[in-house]
């Protein structure tokens, strides 16, 4: 940047575009003004500067953590269990570890939801009932079948010491409460009802949401400007010609794992391409 003689304006945020024929004017403050012929727009989330007319999608957030109200639940924090399914209003899933945390859930099944339904998340203003399958590979007659399996191989052995999935044996606990079914009784004294009880509980928990983390750590913005809005080869706005469009401006979110700041990178470095091209 210094080689091409780069300067950067630090606390100074531009608050308005105009497009004239030619150039665009870009106002700091009511009178500041800089005239330029091809300008960038990378303002990240949803701080887009004013007097451009593109199709805005709504913003929301993306990649966030959930609350709930639940303390027996809760209690539980620190347990991770492996690979759930964890699924939220408007059909919403996300799959992955899940860890549970001193106020909700969290880990990459619940970001995966969080970024797959960030919408419907948002209309159900991030309090519904989200469905925890503890162990998806299986369906619900074929948890129940392992269960039946259980009482039949250790009928003298108590429930709760036993844990047939994997789960963490807190977890497997919490999981029997729930179904009704004494942690100290027998394997072969439990009644039909108390297994397809378990197999419910496994197959299909539920965890009242009151909210978003309040730690607030949402990592993206769902929305921006309108993908169609922009030509992908030099993201070149096809609204305005000499405005280009780079990150998180752009309707454009990932999971974690660096594809955000892969976007960003990316869609800047096309975009800086263009630019030094059209100025020859
Ligand atoms: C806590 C946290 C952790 C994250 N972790 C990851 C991760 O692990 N992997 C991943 O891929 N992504 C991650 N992200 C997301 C990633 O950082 C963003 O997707 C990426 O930085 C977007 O880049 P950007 O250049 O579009 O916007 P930004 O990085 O947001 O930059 C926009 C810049 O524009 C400036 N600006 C805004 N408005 C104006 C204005 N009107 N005038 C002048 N300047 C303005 C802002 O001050 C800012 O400097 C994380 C985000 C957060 C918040």
């Amino acid at each position: 940047m210094r080689r091409a003689k780069t300067e950067i304006r630090t606390e100074t945020a531009v608050a308005r575009v105009c497009p004239r024929e030619d150039r665009f004017e870009a106002f700091t403050d009511g009178k500041n003004c800089e005239t330029c012929r091809t300008l960038l727009v990378a303002t990240g989330g949803c701080a887009f500067v004013e007097g451009l007319d593109h199709a805005i999608e709504p913003c929301v957030p993306s990649l966030f953590s959930l609350e709930t109200s639940d303390r027996p639940f809760t209690e539980l924090a620190g347990i991770v269990a492996k690979g759930v399914r964890a699924s939220g209003p408007g059909g919403a899933t996300g799959e992955g570890d899940l860890l549970i945390t001193h106020d909700g859930v969290s880990g990459p099944a619940v970001l995966r939801l969080s970024s797959f339904g960030a919408r419907a998340l948002a209309n159900a203003n991030y309090s519904f009932d989200l469905t925890i399958h503890w162990r998806p590979a299986l369906r619900e007659d074929q948890v129940f079948d392992a269960l039946a399996k259980c009482r039949a191989d250790t009928p003298r052995r108590q429930i709760g010491s036993l844990s047939p999935f994997g789960l963490a044996a807190r977890l497997w606990k919490l999981l029997l409460l729930r179904a009704g079914v004494e942690a100290t009784c027998e394997w072969g004294r439990c009644p039909l009802s108390g297994m397809r009880e378990m197999a419910r509980q496994t197959t299909a928990f539920s965890l009242p949401i009151l909210g978003r983390s309040r730690r607030r750590e949402e990592f993206v913005t769902c929305g921006g400007v309108r993908l169609k809005e922009v030509d992908f080869r030099t993201m070149e706005s096809r609204r305005h010609p000499g405005l280009f469009l780079a990150g998180e401006t752009l309707d454009m979110d990932g999971l974690t794992g660096g594809f955000n700041l892969q976007a960003a990178w990316t869609t800047g470095y096309l975009a800086a391409a263009a630019m030094l091209a059209r100025h020859g």
